[in-house]
């Protein structure tokens, strides 16, 4: 495979088959960061409107940094994990106020934004300011995995690294902009997860799949250790100048930092008067805790590793990443 075999046939065939898409009329970074987002939430069809309603209201980043957070959650509604408006939010008020009003231009700096990650980070770079950074995602593994026959895992870091090193040499000296859109779109629209259709393809030459009709075999699916999910009760208790903690790690999870009273749901609870405040998801790497928190009224008995801590002193120690959101968002 090399640029006369795979980048030549490629771009030219984008330039003949891409689709008219609104978000593809502008090279405006500020749109094309949106798109992305929107576009790993829902199929491109479903978020066009999603896409045309939000650029009517917040045309530029500067306007979209003074928005409101319910606004803009309003306006995310039905795109599902809301963490992902929040953080457009959250980036565009950094950028407002740290780089004028426009999204920075390298791949590096894209990468501190607040939900900018490494693909997110390649499609701004690549087709905004033209550097030659690829933008991996489903779409190309699945081309690159066929094309090869390739059975590495390109969600490791090292498989993903080697693959963006390739990209990258096979982008050189084209425009980065239509090598990554092009890429996108053989994936999105010929080179599809189900009945891929290898006659329109313009790599069916070299595509070593297609071959041994083996296509649906890549990428080589792998089989992850399931994640565990724990659930909890967790409690705030507090007196005018202090707060009941635990100094429970015994789960060997963060040992030595400070938590919240926290019981594995089931167990039962030692309060007289509680109420169910709010739900939330932790993740870890290889577990997912659901923690329901309850304000305590009453306290009616303590266990024994339980103890309380001056109010004032709660910034001064080190809290698992959790829990220490409940503070924030309670005390
Ligand atoms: S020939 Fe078929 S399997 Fe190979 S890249 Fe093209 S569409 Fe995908």
């Amino acid at each position: 495979m090399n640029k006369k075999t795979f980048t030549q046939p490629l771009i030219e065939w984008y330039h003949n088959n891409k689709r008219d898409l609104v978000f593809r009329k502008h090279q405006d970074p500020y749109r094309i960061w949106i798109s992305e987002i929107m576009a790993q939430q829902t199929q491109i069809i479903s978020m066009l409107d999603y896409y045309e309603r939000w650029i009517e209201k917040w045309p530029s980043i500067k306007e979209l940094a003074q928005a409101e957070e319910q606004e803009v959650l309003k306006a995310w509604e039905g795109l599902g994990y809301y963490s992902r408006a929040r953080n457009i939010l959250k980036t565009a008020k950094i950028i407002d106020k740290e780089y004028n009003a426009q999204l920075p231009t390298t791949y590096l700096e894209l990468c501190e934004l607040p939900g900018i990650g490494d693909y997110t980070a390649g499609a701004i770079a690549s087709i905004a300011y033209k550097q030659n950074v690829a933008a991996i995602d489903g779409n190309v593994i699945r081309v690159m995995s066929r094309l090869m026959k390739d059975h590495r895992d390109f969600l490791k870091i090292k498989n993903k690294r080697e693959l963006k090193i390739t990209l990258e040499s096979l982008m050189n000296d084209y425009n980065p902009s239509d090598f990554t859109q092009a890429l996108m779109e053989l994936g999105a629209i010929v080179c599809k997860p189900v009945n891929p259709l290898c006659s329109e393809c313009p790599l069916q030459a070299i595509c070593l799949s297609k071959k041994d009709n083996s296509q649906m075999d890549y990428p080589v699916k792998k089989i992850r250790p399931q994640n565990q999910i724990d659930e909890y009760n967790v409690f705030i208790y507090k007196t005018r100048s202090s707060l009941l903690v635990s100094s429970d790690d015994s789960d060997n999870l963060m040992k030595g930092l400070l938590r919240l009273p926290m019981l594995e749901v089931g167990t039962e609870i030692p309060f007289r008067d509680f109420n169910f405040v709010y739900t939330m998801k932790h993740l870890f790497s290889h577990k997912t805790w659901i923690l329901n928190v309850y304000d305590v009224d009453t306290l009616t008995s303590i266990f024994s590793n339980w103890y309380f801590i001056p109010l004032d002193e709660i910034k001064n120690h080190s809290w698992t990443g959790a829990h220490k959101k409940i503070l924030k968002k309670l005390l």
